[in-house]
């Protein structure tokens, strides 16, 4: 079974360009990215020159998408029961995960701590939309999937008597926050890696690019919204080196892809971030929830072309850093009684209220009060970051923007990891589970993360192996496609998405911009349909049609949502609805 190379066969491509990428109601489109247009061009070109290797065909008990906290733990539990195979796209750990800063939000200290005040200042947050089973779920279990985490071997920071040094960030009534340093996604990553580098049924392919669910429609079966029972064999995957497209078949496929930064222009997210998760299963008629709901973090290092932007941890603040406008003055006091503790959403308005008013670029955090030495062994990162752009935090203020951080919906999944489509879970930043409602409470993300996990293996039990695979899954086919002639067609295009959707669909909304934002995404749709259609499959290619997928998906949720809650501030609906309904597309 596990990774033997069964026989090939070709098929058209084509089917699913035909009826697969209706995104607009329209037909396919493609797309770009890469920094450099220049090198991204070498690269399609010398793929499409370079003597190309057969596509082939793997067989997987779970093939599971993504190398993050997520599809890494998740990877690890059902290794115990059969073949995994976990591929992503880039290098193994570069992922959201390896850059958290803060750390995991969980109850450890009971005598100062409680589930119930951490099942509050979730659903506070949430502001109304949380699903509280979701919440009770991620809150109770969290402790055990975190001490699982610290038997793998990861290390999080104690005080000098042996207590876990737990860290307070925006929101939370305690200091919940267990941390290393302020890389505590580093550490985790590190340490999930390790573990899975040991684990003989894990097959870990890198540098290998997810496109596509496999499903019924791939059988030429009509496959719609309403279709009542969709199934998952697997994934087409890209291998970025040898432009070969393999069919890799499960009898469970995970989506732990992420989040979809990448579509603004401003980002705390790598470049990985694209949502591609979200698009594939959007495209394989998924349900969707929530897209509207895009967390911006308030304090983003104001560093002109960088990208993506650096993040100063909330958790900073946590420690008495305190925002400050161009005048000196404090200001939070006027937007929330919590002051620069609120949560993220009130924080981030706050700032982009006060940048308005006062027609400025930025706000400053002001760290000066904050122990250096203290500063040096919490924060040695930002501190070091800071020091590299002449900012010594003990004497200066920072300059800090929000910036587009965390996307809160993603793929509707139950309490148990479950899409709407059989045999596909979503996990970790992609899905949607209810946990975060209309806000994400800060650190929490990484929690319900390793939750999920250990959920979706319980829920997998061992039924599996009566899943069959899908051998007449047909195999990927590009013919009639030629290498790009210049990919600044799709980097441009790429540029444009993220300038929209920063424009038009930033943490304030009006209904205008909505549709404009829209109007402009089907511009760009109907101009890369026909590049994806004709060229060669390349990776920018590949998130550039994932890019505008999601983007589409935010706008449609945020123009559904008529009133203003949480992350969604429309202001031609600033009051919030008495009853509060999921966007589910
Ligand atoms: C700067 C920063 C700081 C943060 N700090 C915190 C914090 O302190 N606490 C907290 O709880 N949360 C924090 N978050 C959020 C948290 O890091 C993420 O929500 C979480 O790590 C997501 O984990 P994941 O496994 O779902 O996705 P990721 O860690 O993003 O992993 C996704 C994986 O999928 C792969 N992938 C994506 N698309 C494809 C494809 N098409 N084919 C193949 N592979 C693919 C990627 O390469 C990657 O390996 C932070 C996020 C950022 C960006």
């Amino acid at each position: 079974m596990g990774g033997a190379p069964k026989a090939v066969r070709f098929s058209g491509r084509g089917v699913f360009v035909r009826s697969f990428y209706g995104v607009f109601g329209l037909k396919p489109y493609g797309t770009p990215t890469q920094p450099d247009p220049a090198a991204a061009v070498r690269l399609a070109q010398g793929q499409a020159q370079r003597k190309k290797r057969y596509n082939m065909r793997y067989h997987f008990d779970f093939v599971v998408v993504g190398s993050g906290i997520a599809g890494l733990s998740l990877g690890l539990k059902l290794a115990e029961r059969g073949s995994v195979c976990i591929i992503t796209k880039a290098n193994e750990d570069e992922s959201n995960t390896k850059y958290a800063q803060g750390g995991v939000a969980v109850v450890s200290r009971m005598e100062a701590d409680s589930f119930a005040q951490h099942i509050a200042d979730t659903e506070e947050a949430g502001d109304g939309a949380c699903m509280p089973e979701a919440v009770k779920v991620v809150v109770t279990e969290g402790p055990d999937a975190v001490r699982e985490i610290i038997d793998w071997g990861a290390r999080f920071d104690k005080t000098p008597d042996g207590e876990w040094d737990l860290a307070r960030e925006g929101g939370h009534s305690a200091h919940r926050v267990l941390h290393h340093k302020d890389m505590t996604g580093f550490e985790i990553e590190r340490a999930l890696l390790s573990q899975v580098y040991q684990s003989p049924n894990i097959t870990l392919w890198s540098h290998k690019f997810a496109i596509d669910l496999i499903t019924q429609h791939h059988l030429g079966v009509e496959v719609n919204k309403r279709s009542q029972e969709v199934d998952c064999y697997g994934v087409y995957v890209l291998d970025t080196a040898s432009g070969a497209v393999d069919t890799i078949l499960g009898r469970i496929t995970i989506l732990a892809t992420g989040g979809a930064g990448q579509v603004y222009a401003s980002t705390t997210n790598p470049l990985i971030a694209t949502g591609d998760g979200v698009a594939m299963a959007y495209r394989a008629k998924a349900r969707v929830e929530n897209m509207e709901f895009i967390q911006f973090h308030p304090t983003a290092l104001y560093n002109p072309g960088e990208f993506p932007s650096f993040l100063i941890s909330e958790a900073v603040r946590g420690y008495g850093g305190v925002l400050k406008n161009r005048r000196g003055e404090e200001f939070m006091h006027r937007y929330d009684k919590r002051k620069s503790l609120a949560p993220r959403d009130i924080v981030a308005r706050a700032i982009d209220s006060e940048m308005k008013r006062l027609g400025d670029e930025h706000v400053w955090l002001d760290c000066r009060s904050i122990d250096v030495d203290f500063m040096r062994s919490h924060f040695p990162n930002i501190y070091q970051k800071c020091l590299s752009i002449g900012i010594d935090m003990q004497h200066a203020m920072v300059p800090v923007v929000p910036a587009q951080h965390y996307m809160v919906g993603g793929i509707k999944v139950d309490l148990w990891g479950r899409s709407s489509i059989r045999h596909l879970y979503a996990c970790g930043e992609c899905s949607s589970t209810g946990l975060h409602g209309a806000n994400r409470l800060a650190s929490n993300s990484l929690l319900e993360a390793l939750v999920f996990a250990n959920r979706i293996a319980r829920d997998i039990g061992d039924d599996f192996r009566a899943i069959p695979f899908c051998e007449a899954a047909p195999d990927w086919d590009d013919a009639g496609t030629a290498a790009p002639p210049e990919l600044v067609l799709i980097s441009q295009n790429r540029r444009e998405v993220q300038a929209i959707m920063s424009g038009y669909v930033g943490i304030v909304r009006t209904n205008v911009r909505l549709d404009r934002a829209l109007e402009r995404l089907l511009l760009i749709y109907r101009e890369t349909e026909l590049m994806y259609k004709t060229t060669t499959l390349s990776v920018p290619l590949l998130e550039l049609r994932n890019l505008l997928s999601v983007a589409y998906t935010i706008v449609k949720s945020a123009k559904l949502r008529e009133e203003s809650r949480g992350l969604h501030f429309n202001t031609d609906f600033p009051g919030k609805a008495v009853e509060y309904e999921p966007t589910v597309i």
